[in-house]
């Protein structure tokens, strides 16, 4: 049995789930909401780096802007991959008109763009407005 460490989206409690026993009702120990919401996880300067190094499963983070003109398409896109996709990869957004100096540290040039990130490190970026199965698929690649 291997434990799995998972951050919880809605009280940053650091769970740890036997992996045999994680699935997408799994609730969280401290606030008992449950760990995968079907939407994406709101990241921020404050939690990103916590929710990278204390998530055991791969983390995939959408930047996005709200000023973008496909990011309604997009948005709707990535929340349903986000329901098909959890809990074996966790998927979170961060709005980079907020939070400009993660859009510097990351050096994101146009948006959307999503990383995948596992164990800390970028694996794989991509950018551009992609359906859900296109992303499901482009993540599914890299689990
Ligand atoms: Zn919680």
């Amino acid at each position: 049995m291997s434990l799995l460490l998972i951050v919880c989206p809605h009280c940053n409690d650091i769970n740890r789930v036997p992996s045999e026993c994680l699935t997408q009702k799994t609730p969280c120990d401290a606030c008992k909401q449950v760990l995968f919401a079907q939407r994406p996880s709101k990241l921020t300067a404050r939690n990103f780096q916590f929710y990278l190094s204390n998530n055991d499963i791969p983390v995939v983070v959408h930047f996005w802007s709200p000023s973008c003109g496909f990011n309604p398409a997009m948005e709707a896109a990535y929340t349903l991959a986000t329901s098909r996709l959890e809990p074996w990869v966790r998927l979170a957004r961060l709005n980079v008109e907020q939070e400009k100096t993660m859009a510097v540290r990351y050096k994101i040039d146009s948006t959307p763009t999503l990383i995948f990130f596992k164990s800390d490190r970028e694996i794989a970026r991509k950018s551009g407005v992609m359906t859900a199965s296109e992303i499901m698929s482009w993540v599914s690649g890299y689990i």
